[in-house]
């Protein structure tokens, strides 16, 4: 079924100037860059966004991160596309990221692992919704 899932190109991506080498691979899998605009998260939007994680200890330092430098905000289209994606990215620690995968050609920590992808429909519908209107992504 095409679906439609939300993604980040982190700080650390931006910073190092790979975000065309990161769309590369998200091409190359088969999903549509049809939502794409590069923005300063405010600390507001970054809290929200990682509400589910507050508790942690890793919490404080990902907003900061996350809010440091410009990130690449993007809707992506295909088949499938939440499943897809996150196989894309690779697992949250590049340490264990399969090889060819977003995170284990590009990330730099679990941390700084450049790339934040939707882990369920309804999320990534509610995370489009944050940052994206229908306007936006032209049919
Ligand atoms: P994912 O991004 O793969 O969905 P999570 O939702 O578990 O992973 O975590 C959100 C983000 O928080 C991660 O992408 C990463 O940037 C950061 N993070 C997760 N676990 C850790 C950790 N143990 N130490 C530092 N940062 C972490
Ligand atoms: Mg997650």
């Amino acid at each position: 079924m095409t679906e439609r899932t939300f993604s980040i190109l982190k700080p650390d991506a931006t910073r190092r100037n790979i975000t065309g080498k990161i769309n590369a691979v998200i091409e190359g899998a088969g999903l549509r860059i049809v939502g794409q605009r590069r923005i300063r998260l405010t600390e507001a939007q970054a809290k929200t966004f990682y509400e589910v994680h507050k508790e942690r200890p890793f919490y404080g330092e990902l907003v900061s991160q996350m809010t440091a430098e410009p990130v690449v905000v993007q809707v992506l289209e295909g088949d499938n596309a939440v499943a897809k994606y996150r196989e894309v990215m690779g697992a949250t620690n590049p340490e264990q990221a399969a090889e060819g995968t977003i995170r284990k050609l590009f990330a730099l920590s679990i941390g700084e692992n450049s790339v934040h992808g939707s882990d369920s429909l309804d999320n990534a519908k509610l995370e489009i919704a944050q940052f994206f209107t229908d306007a936006d992504i032209p049919g």
